[in-house]
């Protein structure tokens, strides 16, 4: 199942444009960043299991916020040759460096 959507909108006379949205309930771990002094930048196994974590202000996503922010939505897209652009729920998928996405 998927948290995530990307909603693709076309105007007349202007760009497509794409937007993520977050439909994970709150207190996700995409709602959450790791709260220790030392911050973790990456979400290792332990990191997840034995550092404490608090949750983002105002339902923000961390998945959401790096697809956003971190490049060109279509330039993200690592899945196979597609022919048609939908609104549609996505699978965002941390490569180490960056997150990359496909439909779900
Ligand atoms: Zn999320």
């Amino acid at each position: 199942m998927s948290d995530h959507d990307i909603q693709i909108t076309l105007r007349m006379g202007d760009d497509v444009s794409a937007e993520f949205i977050c439909r994970a309930p709150e207190g996700s771990l995409c709602r959450k960043y790791c709260d220790e002094p030392y911050q973790c930048e990456y979400i290792t196994q332990e990191c997840k299991d034995t550092h404490r974590w608090s949750a983002f202000p105002e339902g923000q996503c961390n998945i959401v916020t790096w697809l956003s922010e971190s490049g060109l939505w279509w330039e993200m897209y690592e899945g196979p040759e597609i022919h048609e652009l939908k609104s549609a729920p996505i699978v965002a998928t941390w490569n180490g460096d960056v997150y990359t996405w496909e439909y779900a």
